[in-house]
């Protein structure tokens, strides 16, 4: 049963109950309402201008987080740009002038990194687009550099061929050396007993001492000669050739490839000499030119040094 409300009332000292129209409690209600709904849209406005919705802030933490992310990306981009730089460097001015190359120019190293451009415009966000390009250029000049590294290992090849082709080493050993004569021209043949030049060095050392060749080649030929005695005849290839006579015997035969440092036959006193020696030659381009000058490989400079003054007081040969 509702409970009924009462006023005092003043002339008959009684409590007068309350009588409240229906169109009154109309009023009462719409009043009622109408606040309500007021306080309902000022508070949902408040709340929504001062705290963002849940998903909202689901996306703002994603997007910081993503922001983190990509900035971590970015740096990595740029670190792996400053070792490829560093590699690139080492590539231009170390590796390159070790094997007589040109540094490749910026032009060679930057070929192409404009061309592909075009595919980072279709990318909405600029920071994706900057990360992309930069990640394009490296490849770009990553591309480049395993075409110079390519190059550099086929010039590598090239060169190590050449050089193991050099007559670099000595064709006597020290421990079996008494004696070098460098002299380097003409003299007078101390069996001849006349001036002719002499073509090479002469290393004086036991009977049967081994002689090795001096670089990698094909035996040209093996055979007798009347001054030259036991001889071989080496062909290095790129011009060069080197020549071994005087030997007691030879152990190798034309067509045979030899590599530096194999036993090719055995000091000997054999043709015009007068004394078990090494008779030494080196040709370039069909030119006797001193076997000296490509010891450098083999020798110390102080060691190199003493044999071109041993050679400045040469005064003989042997053969
Ligand atoms: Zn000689």
């Amino acid at each position: 049963m509702a409970r009924m409300r009462y006023t005092y009332n003043e002339q008959t000292c009684k409590y007068d109950p309350i009588v409240v129209s229906p169109k009154a409690a109309a009023r009462h209600v719409l009043h009622f309402l109408i606040i309500s709904f007021c306080l309902g849209v000022a508070g949902l406005v408040y709340f929504n201008a001062n705290y963002p919705h849940l998903d909202e802030t689901l996306l703002a933490d994603h997007n910081q987080e993503l922001k983190a992310e990509w900035q971590v990306l970015y740096k990595q981009l740029g670190r792996t740009s400053d070792q490829l730089s560093a590699l690139e460097h080492n590539d231009d001015h170390n590796y390159r002038v070790i094997l007589d190359l040109e540094p490749l120019d910026l032009t060679q190293r930057e070929a192409g990194v404009g061309g592909r451009a075009k595919a980072s415009e279709s990318i909405l966000y600029p920071v994706i687009r900057i990360a992309y390009d930069k990640a394009e250029k490296l490849k770009n000049r990553l591309d480049i550099e395993a075409q110079s590294l390519n190059q550099l290992k086929e010039e590598l090849e090239k060169k190590e061929k050449m050089w193991a082709s050099r007559p670099a080493i000595q064709p006597v050993s020290n421990k079996d050396l008494k004696q070098l004569h460098t002299l380097f021209g003409l003299r007078l043949h101390p069996l001849l007993g006349y001036v002719r030049p002499h073509n090479g060095l002469d290393f004086t050392a036991p009977t049967g001492a081994p002689i090795y060749a001096t670089g990698d080649g094909s035996v040209n030929l093996a055979q007798y000669s009347e001054t030259l005695g036991n001889m071989v005849f080496i062909d290095h290839g790129y011009g060069l050739q080197t020549r071994y006579g005087h030997m007691t015997r030879f152990i190798v035969s034309a067509g045979e490839k030899v590599k530096r440092g194999q036993v090719i036959g055995y000091v000997g006193n054999t043709g015009t000499s007068v004394g078990p020696h090494l008779h030494y030659e080196v040709l370039y381009h069909g030119t006797y030119v001193n076997p000296i000058n490509f010891f450098q490989r083999d020798l110390k400079n102080q060691e190199y040094e003493k044999l071109i003054e041993i050679g400045s007081q040469s005064v003989t040969s042997l053969d």
